[in-house]
């Protein structure tokens, strides 16, 4: 099992990376290349560095009153640690939001991914599409994006957007 998580840093008590105050683990690592990416440093593996998901764990539960999010990079590329550390933090109490550039159709047909998906309670899919970019729009960055109930899409086996 991989004990380790490449990361870029940690921002914690945000408002803007999902509902209430989250504290967010940004990734090192993403294959999409978007055009007018927030966060290019992320795409070389060479950047970030390596933690422990005990290291992870501790520092995403220091506060008992806000909840997770995995952004990135593309926290689907490093499934199987996240998977992990998801589970632990969801024994914690904790809600996890999940931003990815793959879509929930292509997660859903990997069943590595799929594992981190089923522990994630919204998933905020599809690359940012700087030509659908919008001004003022809650937690996505492009039109073509998607804000999704993960365990409702999962009991549906299509997408349904989360009431946030
Ligand atoms: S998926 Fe996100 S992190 Fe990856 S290139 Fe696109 S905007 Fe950047």
């Amino acid at each position: 099992m991989q004990n380790k998580i490449r990361i870029m840093d940690f921002v914690y008590s945000s408002s803007v990376d999902g509902t209430g105050f989250r504290d967010v683990l940004f990734v090192n690592y993403c294959p999409h290349h978007c055009e007018g990416c927030h966060n290019p440093e992320s795409w070389d593996k060479a950047n970030g560095h390596d933690i422990t998901i005990e290291e992870a764990y501790k520092n995403l539960t220091k506060s008992e009153i806000t909840n997770v999010t995995f952004s990135g990079g593309e926290p689907f590329e490093q499934a199987e640690a996240l998977a992990t550390l998801a589970d632990m933090l969801k024994q914690k109490g904790k809600t996890i939001w999940v931003y990815s550039g793959y879509t929930f159709e292509q997660l859903i047909k990997d069943p590595v991914k799929l594992e981190l998906l089923k522990l994630c309670d919204v998933l905020v899919d599809g690359r940012f599409d700087i030509n659908q970019k919008g001004l003022n729009m809650r937690f996505k960055g492009s039109h073509n994006q998607r804000i999704l109930d993960v365990k409702k899409s999962l009991q549906s086996g299509t997408a349904v957007e989360a009431d946030v």
